[in-house]
């Protein structure tokens, strides 16, 4: 895709100008933070699921990186049966507060599959599910400028490996208002196993079309920088062509645009999306779940510099996207007072406008 079509995309969706590439978008060292998390959470974090110990200092641990990062994260706790048992775990939430109120919801969940009586997972480190998705999350939040247009708000989601606990709580609490003034959400999980890089929208797109936005977006702003990407090509009719499933974003994908990010190979197995690879070296061509593979040590020597790369070309992506849509609010007047309140109707009026094409 050219960056002439990219002018004409943008001519589409009412952008006030085309928008050059961002010197950043150049940069070697995208994917850097990412990489470093992904090793942290797998070394030092494995085993974090539900109701564990490594759970609670997963927790904590990711608190802290924010906190580092220049947010103040505050933890939204939900509690849930699971096995007979009430638990609680937490949403950690770092909000920027941007200039307008409407925001964007980058989501990833940081908990891993539990431990089945016959399958001790205390030592999975899961590295691609979801390491890879949390660390991303972590790099795109150190990497949001300072003082953007719109307020974004960074969520790593609990207990998604039991149902999409956390995620479901979190979608909940956002009540009509909240809903109202997203303009997108957008889901990183299980970022590096998988023959290809899958940018999806949510399965509401297939009712509303408008809805595939951020999902084309992805796709040309992958091809600009020269990063092979793809989409649910749809060969499944239970997975409609174009969207994603399977994990949090399924807790917003009725509420609003939902663009998802995952690596695997929607065009093989039962072509649903689960047989992440033709690679015989990777027994059932998936890694999910499995202590035996989804760690550093197996995918490092199955698909040397596959975590390096995936990590740099999905932050490159996402971090050239949320620049463009924030750049593109530049000249939206602030909603405040009397006029502003007659601005902010007209706001509204062009973002659902654009929802319903
Ligand atoms: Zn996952």
């Amino acid at each position: 895709m050219t960056l002439r079509n990219l002018s004409l995309f943008w001519a589409a969706v009412g952008a006030i100008a085309p928008i050059a590439l961002p010197a950043e978008a150049v940069s070697l060292d995208f994917g850097e933070t990412a990489v470093d998390e992904i090793y942290y959470l797998s070394k030092n974090l494995a085993g974090r699921s539900v109701g564990t110990d490594k759970e609670a200092e997963t927790v904590d641990y990711l608190t802290g990186r924010l906190g580092e990062l220049g947010y103040q994260p505050k933890l939204q706790s939900f509690s849930y049966d699971f096995r007979d048992e009430s638990l609680t775990s937490y949403n950690i939430v770092a909000e920027r507060t941007g200039r307008l109120n409407q925001q964007v919801i980058v989501g990833a969940h940081y908990d891993n599959a539990p431990s089945r009586p016959t399958l001790d997972r205390s030592n999975l480190q899961g590295t691609n599910d979801n390491a890879s998705g949390a660390g991303v999350l972590l790099e795109l939040a150190e990497r949001l400028q300072p003082d953007p247009e719109l307020t974004y708000q960074f969520v790593l989601f609990g207990a998604e490996e039991i149902g999409l606990v956390g995620s479901d709580y979190y979608a909940d609490s956002l009540g009509r208002s909240g809903v109202k003034k997203t303009e997108f959400m957008v889901n990183l999980d299980s970022l590096i196993v998988g023959d290809r890089m899958y940018f999806n929208a949510g399965r509401g797109a297939t009712e509303n079309p408008g809805w595939f936005e951020y999902r084309d977006l992805a796709l040309e702003i992958a091809a600009e920088l020269d990063i092979e990407a793809y989409t649910n090509p749809g060969l499944n009719p239970n997975y409609p062509a174009g969207t994603g499933c399977c994990s949090d974003l399924e807790s917003f994908d009725q509420l609003m645009p939902v663009l998802a990010a995952e690596a695997t190979n929607w065009s093989i197995g039962e072509l649903d999306g689960y047989t992440q690879t033709a690679n015989p070296a990777v027994p059932g061509g998936a890694t999910w779940h499995d202590p035996a593979t989804d760690n550093l040590t197996f995918i490092n020597r199955v698909f040397p510099g596959l975590i390096e790369e995936r990590a740099s070309n999905y932050v490159a992506v996402f971090d050239t996207l949320l620049s463009w849509v924030d750049d593109r609010y530049e000249s939206v007047p602030e909603p405040t007072g009397m006029a502003g309140m007659l601005l902010a109707a007209g706001l509204g009026g062009w973002v659902s406008k654009r929802r319903r094409a």
